[in-house]
């Protein structure tokens, strides 16, 4: 309750503020750069403790950040960063020098259904109905292992439910397709998301990825956390990715095939591997003792591969691999994907997502039977969101 109350007062007092600016984090600047370009102390940096030097290796490249200058423009009275989609960097003014604490990102999140007739293609037909780019991206994504997109022809129908979270205001992060259908000269397909993977009607797997644990016989010593209040130290946490420890020297595999695009130091995650997948999948292997002869950027690697080996390089209290696994830049759970070995849903579980699965049809076919339309990412900015059912499609 009280970090609650005090986002709010937070948020007050920065729109209060004379000067506040929001701008792109620009590609390749460290955390540690940031303070040096903007005068602010670097003992913020070396000050933090390991977990919290590991998310400054977090902050993505384009995403927005907010600094609040006082009246005269001279001096940083507080600074916004997102490290993910959930938790963000706050850096306040504290006497003399500066607070660093994590708070949660405020945002409202909207589900919003339309259905659209196909005039050219499901991507360009929703990008004109919605302006809304990355939704369109997101919905060929979700379809593409499950679905021929070719031979569509002009009236067939495509319906969505799908989330969109707003912060002060604007569309943030990636749009979530929660359900949707293609209908192909009468014949739908559907899906589903549920338990954060996309389904068929049967309640089979869509998405044709797997990745292979990237170390063997080793323990998990630390689990993915998107956002975690800890009761201890009374603050937010997270943890991006999955610790696996190990002995010293043990060997890390590619998880699956792909390109390296990024091998070399990275602060508080120490020597690191990216890696490329298809799909808007990436992986990355952090603390590593040091990589195998050759892996370097723009090197091809296949799954199994072994790319380098196990240490305890940046800010690490032992050996182990930080593994993380981005999809088109948001952090997920890497066990959720590791773990799968059967691609059908079975028992319990099942009867749960058949449940799910109809209530989202439903949703579905009444979109269509009533031509709903979309919200427009334009009008998502003035907060009046409503569907207008009996408005015409495509507006
Ligand atoms: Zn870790």
């Amino acid at each position: 309750m009280r970090t609650f109350l005090f986002l709010i007062f937070f948020l007050a007092s920065f729109l209060q503020a004379s000067i506040v600016q929001k701008a792109p984090w620009p590609q390749g600047e460290s955390f540690l750069h940031f303070l040096e370009h903007h005068g602010m102390p670097q003992s913020i940096y070396w000050n933090l403790d390991k977990e919290d030097k590991e998310l400054c290796e977090e902050i993505r490249a384009g995403v927005t950040y907010y600094t609040m200058t006082d009246d005269n423009g001279s001096t940083i009275e507080q600074v916004l960063i997102p490290i993910n989609e959930e938790l963000q960097i706050h850096l306040v003014r504290d006497g003399d020098g500066y607070r660093f604490e994590m708070i949660p990102v405020a945002y409202e999140e909207i589900t919003d259904i339309f259905a659209l007739p196909i005039e050219r293609s499901p991507y360009q037909d929703i990008i004109k109905a919605t302006n809304n780019r990355l939704l369109a991206y997101a919905f060929v994504d979700a379809f593409k292992n499950s679905f021929d997109f070719t031979r569509l022809r002009k009236g067939d129908m495509v319906a969505v439910v799908y989330k969109e979270k707003l912060r002060l205001g604007h569309p943030y992060g990636l749009p979530t397709i929660e359900a949707a259908m293609i209908e192909k000269r009468k014949k739908p397909t559907y899906l589903f998301r549920f338990k954060e993977r996309y389904y068929d009607e049967k309640g089979r797997e869509v998405e044709g990825f797997l990745f292979r644990k990237p170390v063997n016989h080793v323990r998990i010593t630390s689990r993915f956390t998107l956002r975690r209040w800890h009761p201890v130290l009374h603050r937010y946490r997270a943890h991006l990715g999955v610790d696996f420890g190990g002995r010293t020297g043990t060997p890390i595999y590619a998880a699956a095939d792909g390109r390296i695009i990024f091998a070399g130091r990275l602060g508080g995650y120490g020597n690191v591997i990216k890696i490329r997948h298809r799909d808007g999948f990436m992986t990355l292997y952090a603390h590593m003792h040091k990589f195998r002869r050759g892996m370097r950027r723009g090197k091809y690697v296949k799954k199994g591969q072994v790319i380098g080996y196990i240490g305890s390089t940046g800010m690490s209290t032992g050996p182990h691999l930080h593994f993380g696994l981005y999809k088109n830049g948001r952090p997920i759970n890497p066990l959720g994907v590791i773990k799968v070995t059967k691609k059908t849903i079975y028992g319990k579980t099942r009867k749960e997502f058949l449940h799910y699965a109809k209530i989202m049809k439903e949703k579905l076919q009444k979109a269509v039977e009533t031509k709903a339309c979309p919200v427009r990412l334009d009008d998502l900015s003035k907060t009046d969101y409503c569907i207008d059912e009996n408005a015409s499609v495509g507006g």
